[in-house]
């Protein structure tokens, strides 16, 4: 017999940590209430306040500094379970416990951690992330809104574009240009900038899909910040770009694969339904082939996605490279739910158009998973390179 502990079951712990969300889901966060989030950009603060009375805020914070210790595994199941019924719950969710808890906990200063991981535990504070600009998307070390020094203070001067959250959120989490242009990687910095300080203004962007956490233009015209907000302190100016890698990176890939997953399996489940019970020619359509070979496709599909994402999910966990895998992961389960979401609207026919179903919210959600957060034309590039092809 093989001498082998691969276990495709989730552990107890797990199975009853879902069953919790799930119920707080069915409680607070009803379907009548996911869409109108949507529909009228509202942010569920007080459900917010819920999961952190379940202590779900921890997941990424350690022990010593408030949290449950870092399980990143647990991280995405909760995330799952959110986006299945709504992306306004699973944003503000990852703004906490990955945004912040883990670019804090990664790379902030010891000072910075003390003084903020105890608020992403207890629920207490969100960061946006300041990384696009107008003239700048996957070319992230492009950037051009700009820091200066004087004295103890950060000048900062230009515009972040989709900043999701920015109106809710603690502090941005800015990448910003701190020397000249010619050491591309180099001379970057990240601030955390309060978005209430003088000198920050914040306009809506209109966007089709992940709504309710409205997602905003930023612009900064001589906002000043005091130099400790550099994250990990003063010594890291000019060293934003390596701060940019890491652990936090590989978890942004993995928050959104499960995003995906958690929206792929509620269309899947809702059109299943709908299968069931609509008749026509005389039966279910559910029983007509290519229905069935629809859902079957689909259902299959959200099974692969799981697998890549929770695999990648474990190396994360077990500090393991996982580059590759968390690309693949994010290109495989983001292009896969933008697939399931639209064949799962196609078997709901009519009905997956209009805003009496929910499908067609999960389908503008899903479209817009490829594209943001690296789009899957830059996972494939990561890929590629990280497997060194041609090189
Ligand atoms: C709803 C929403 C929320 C968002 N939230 C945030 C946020 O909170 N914070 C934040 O900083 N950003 C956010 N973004 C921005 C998002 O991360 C970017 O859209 C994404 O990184 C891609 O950038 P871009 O759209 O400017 O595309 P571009 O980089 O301009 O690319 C355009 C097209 O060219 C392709 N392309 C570009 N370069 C290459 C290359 N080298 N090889 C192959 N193909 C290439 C891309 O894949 C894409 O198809 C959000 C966007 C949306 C729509």
């Amino acid at each position: 017999m093989m001498d082998a502990d691969i276990n495709f079951h989730e552990p107890e712990h797990l199975r009853l940590l879902r069953e919790s969300v799930a119920r707080l889901v069915a409680q607070h966060m009803p379907r009548e209430k996911a869409r109108l989030w949507d529909r009228d950009n509202i942010y569920p603060r007080e459900v917010m306040a819920e999961l952190a009375a379940m202590g779900l805020m921890g997941l990424t914070v350690e022990e010593e500094y408030g949290g449950s210790g870092i399980d990143i595994y647990a991280t995405m199941a909760v995330i799952e379970e959110l986006a299945k019924r709504s992306s306004a719950v699973a944003c503000p969710y990852i703004m906490a416990v990955c945004y912040a808890g883990m670019n804090l906990g990664e790379r902030g200063s010891e000072a910075q951690k003390r003084e903020l991981l105890p608020k992403v535990a207890s629920g207490n504070l969100l960061f946006a992330y300041g990384l696009s600009e107008p003239n700048v998307g996957g070319d992230l070390a492009m950037v051009e809104t700009h820091a200066r020094r004087e004295g103890d203070e950060i000048v900062i001067n230009g515009a972040k574009r989709w900043c999701t959250g920015a109106h809710i959120a603690d502090y941005i989490f800015c990448l910003l240009r701190s020397g000249p242009k010619e050491d591309k990687y180099k001379n970057l910095s990240i601030v955390l900038v309060p978005p209430t300080l003088p000198g920050v203004t914040i306009t809506p962007l209109g966007h089709l899909g992940i709504r309710g956490v409205e997602t905003k233009d930023v612009t900064f015209d001589d906002v000043r910040v005091p130099v400790a907000n550099i994250l990990g302190g003063e010594e890291m100016w000019n060293k934003g770009w390596s701060q940019l890698a890491g652990r936090a990176l590989e978890v942004e890939k993995l928050e959104l694969s499960a995003c995906a997953l958690g929206i792929a399996e509620a269309a899947v489940a809702d059109a299943w339904t709908y299968a069931e019970e609509r008749v026509q020619f005389g039966k279910a359509i559910g029983q007509h082939q290519v229905v069935r070979h629809m859902l079957v496709d689909a259902k299959t599909k959200v099974r692969a996605m799981r697998m890549m994402l929770y695999s990648a999910a474990w190396l994360a966990d077990q500090g393991l490279p996982c580059s590759v895998e968390t690309s693949m992961s994010k290109l495989f389960c983001c292009e896969g739910a933008a697939e399931v979401t639209q064949i799962c609207q196609r078997v709901t026919g009519a009905y997956g158009l209009s805003d009496a179903m929910d499908m067609e919210r999960y389908v503008r959600d899903a479209v817009s998973l490829p594209i943001v957060g690296g789009s899957s034309h830059m996972q494939k590039n990561n890929i590629a390179n990280r497997l060194k092809l041609g090189a």
